[in-house]
């Protein structure tokens, strides 16, 4: 197997993948230059006391792309390797992707330089209630409504809800979504993401004729979408051959047991070293045999250097931005089908949508009326993105970027410019 590659930058990557379903769509270059780039970019310095007594000084993100259909919509990440470009491109996929499912959202996203790994609970609770107070005079109910992403989850969301709530004197808990139910949260948010992955992933076995049971899946990542990912597919019959984290990836054609390498993950920190399997690099899940590979890690990971060597027949992109420009490229020449980000992971904002709605309306919905509300919505999208790739013999993300971009472009042309 082979050597690592590194990643382009995002947001170089977002906006060329823009500028051709632009150039498909025979967007004037007035409009292009209203979508290209995000409407607000708000960095922040911050200081944050450490446990040690010690006082040190994050910077952070919020960047809204666009939001001409609706409230700003879009997760927070933690992590060393933050930076503003990123969150940029994040936020551009965020719009397109509310509008590929046709969800009344813009989009938007954040991110701290931090490593979430060396710091305790107490110094993250005090970062995150600090940062919230720093992006409080964007964020909002009806204005911008964050939700996690890498390294944060349903605590850190509970503490931004908190510290907004705070500020204002009663408790607004649709200013974030994939909280604690116990506060509003949304049945279902959980394991939105990788529903939906599994929902387009059935669409697209279907239309290739590929039986799901007992399809060799291999997944980077073991986070919120690769683990429960992991456990979907598994119960849907189909053998999980390849994990990784950060540390490393763990190999075995015979097929994994999800909830045997999560408890192994839990008690040592990583899915490295279990039991009766191979170890690989985490580069290498990407080129194992298998049916189907869900990238569930980071972006620029599939690229020029190793997408000849997919051996999957689909790729289900579970993370934002896995595959570069180039890679997309040789994968549609050997036809694999790639179905992009801002389709196969809009489960996750689909059902923060359901609970934003069911926040602002104080009334709660049962798990089976959300998963169902789910499938009508990720099927559809399917449906149309696979139609318009058939219709101008294209892939599925430049289908889907068209899609979603003509319907922010006509929100935008029929707002009209103000003043
Ligand atoms: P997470 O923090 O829960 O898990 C991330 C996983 O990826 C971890 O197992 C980590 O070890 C691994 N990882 C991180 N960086 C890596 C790297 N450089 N190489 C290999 N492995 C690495 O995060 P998550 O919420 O599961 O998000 C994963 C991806 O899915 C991201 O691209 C995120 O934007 C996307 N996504 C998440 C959601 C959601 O609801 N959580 C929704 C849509 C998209």
């Amino acid at each position: 197997m082979h050597e690592e590659v590194t990643a382009l930058n995002p947001y170089h990557m977002a906006v060329q993948q823009f500028e051709a379903a632009a150039e498909k769509l025979h967007l004037s270059e007035d409009m292009r230059e209203v979508l290209r780039q995000p409407k607000r970019e708000l960095t922040v310095n911050f200081p944050v006391r450490l446990d040690s007594g010690r006082i040190k000084t994050f910077t952070g993100y919020r960047v809204q792309h666009n939001v001409n259909r609706g409230p700003a919509k879009g997760g927070i990440r933690y992590g060393p390797d933050v930076t503003l470009d990123e969150v940029k491109a994040l936020a551009m996929w965020m719009t397109w992707k509310c509008a590929v499912v046709g969800i009344p959202f813009g989009g938007a996203k954040g991110g701290v330089i931090c490593d979430p790994k060396q710091m305790s609970s107490a110094e993250l609770e005090r970062l995150t209630r600090r940062y919230t107070t720093e992006i409080s005079i964007v964020i909002g109910p009806h204005s911008d409504i964050p939700a996690p992403d890498v390294n944060t989850n349903s605590q850190v969301m509970a503490w931004i809800m908190d510290t907004y709530s705070m500020h204002e004197g009663f408790s607004i808990p649709a200013v974030v979504t994939g909280k604690p139910l116990s506060i509003g949260g949304s049945e279902g948010r959980n394991d939105a993401t990788a529903t939906g992955v599994l929902f387009v992933t059935r669409q697209a076995a279907k239309r290739m004729g590929m039986p799901l049971k007992g399809a060799r899946v291999s997944i980077q990542g073991n986070g919120n979408a690769g683990a429960i990912a992991a456990r979907l597919f598994h119960n849907e019959g189909c053998k999980i051959v390849a994990v990784s984290d950060t540390r490393g990836g763990i190999y075995n054609e015979s097929g994994l047991d999800p909830s045997a390498v999560l408890r192994h993950k839990q008690e040592r920190g990583s899915v490295i070293d279990f039991p009766r399997a191979q170890r690989v690099r985490v580069q290498d899940v990407l080129e194992v045999p298998c049916d189907i590979l869900i990238p569930a890690a980071t972006e620029g990971v599939l690229t020029a250097a190793n997408a000849g060597r997919v051996q999957a027949r689909i790729v289900a992109e579970a993370a934002n931005g896995p595959t570069t420009p180039e890679a997309d490229k040789i994968l549609f020449d050997k036809d694999t089908i790639v179905i992009p980000d801002i389709l196969a992971n809009a489960g996750g904002v689909t059902v923060s949508y359901f609970e934003w709605v069911q926040d602002l309306q104080s009334f709660f919905w049962g798990v089976d009326e959300i998963t169902k509300k789910l499938e009508v919505i990720m099927n559809r999208a399917f449906s149309a993105v696979a139609e318009k790739a058939d219709q101008y013999h294209c892939d599925m993300r430049l289908a889907a970027n068209m899609q979603a971009i003509s319907s922010v472009a006509e929100a935008t042309q029929v707002r009209g410019i103000y003043p």
